[in-house]
């Protein structure tokens, strides 16, 4: 099994992946460490690090699988605490190969000079305006839907639906619907300006098409923790990605239990 560490900057992720990586090599006709073509990632760290691997090896989602071990804040994507690395190397050494996979979204640009890029996005999309309002077409299978005006909109996966999409109001939905979110930030609603005003989900043959008005001030582009910032943007669309991202299954948390660790934690019930 070809295995690559992919761990953040902080000391704790360093010392982790370290140990992790010593307890590797007491096995070398089963691991060898290959960070170019990995069949396995291990992120040590949080989201963050999980969603910074996700990007550096996003030309190789058909054949790698991740796997996260947890030291950072929340860990929403993490099977794996950073006291249980025994454990997983254990189990990686009788891993039969079993994944579980989660639908990504696909952005597509159009710049005004006739150029088009595709991007992945493992929690979501969205475009803002940092100066002003938002004013912006959202048409649904190549049908107008509504002009909307407010801070901005993202487009979320299932996995990503408990990130930036929660904070909008979002649904938190199950990762085996393969569907896209698009949710408002802020939308301008009264009686002159109207939006749906709530979350809608797309299907996997249908797609939303979001053309910006007013891109001289520019608008922002973030997909996951990346960003750019850009004038010459004729409009973005988003739809279910062909892609998908493989979690080795060794030992998986089921997507409810994930989520309520993560938001409700262990309350106390009198
Ligand atoms: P960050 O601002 O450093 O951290 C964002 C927080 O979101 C971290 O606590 C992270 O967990 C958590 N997170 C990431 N993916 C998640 C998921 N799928 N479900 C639940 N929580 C999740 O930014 P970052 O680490 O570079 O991550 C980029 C992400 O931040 C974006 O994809 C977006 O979803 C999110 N974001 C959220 C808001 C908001 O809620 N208002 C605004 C902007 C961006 P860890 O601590 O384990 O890393």
């Amino acid at each position: 099994m070809k295995v690559s560490i992919y761990k953040n900057n902080s000391t704790k992720s360093q010392t982790i992946g370290n140990i992790l990586s010593k307890l590797l090599s007491r096995y070398p006709d089963t691991f060898v460490f290959d960070d170019a073509k990995p069949d396995v990632v291990i992120t040590v760290g949080g989201d963050g690090t999980l969603l910074s691997a996700f990007h550096h090896y996003v030309d190789q989602l058909d054949h790698t699988r991740f796997i996260g071990v947890h030291t950072g804040h929340l860990g929403f994507y993490a099977d794996w605490q950073e006291f249980e690395i025994d454990h997983l190397v254990d189990s990686l050494l009788t891993y039969e190969g079993r994944t579980i996979s989660y639908p990504l979204l696909e952005m597509t640009i159009q710049y005004t000079d006739g150029k088009k890029n595709n991007f992945l996005a493992l929690n979501e999309a969205a475009i803002k305006q940092p100066e002003g309002t938002l004013v912006a077409d959202v048409y649904l299978d190549g049908e107008r839907f509504e002009r909307f005006r407010g801070d901005g909109l993202t487009a979320a996966t299932p996995t990503g639906s408990t990130a930036y999409n929660k904070a909008n109001g979002g649904a938190v939905m199950h990762p085996s619907l393969a569907s896209i979110q698009l949710s408002e930030i802020a939308s301008i609603n009264n009686r002159v300006f109207r939006t749906l005003g709530s979350p809608l989900v797309i299907g996997p043959d249908e797609t939303i098409r979001v053309v910006p008005l007013n891109v001289d001030n520019g608008v922002t582009l973030t997909y996951d923790h990346l960003s750019q910032a850009t004038t010459d943007i004729e409009w973005l669309e988003f739809r279910v990605a062909k892609e998908k991202i493989a979690f080795a299954e060794h030992r998986h948390t089921r997507f409810w239990h994930r989520v309520r660790d993560s938001f409700i934690g262990d309350e106390v019930i009198d």
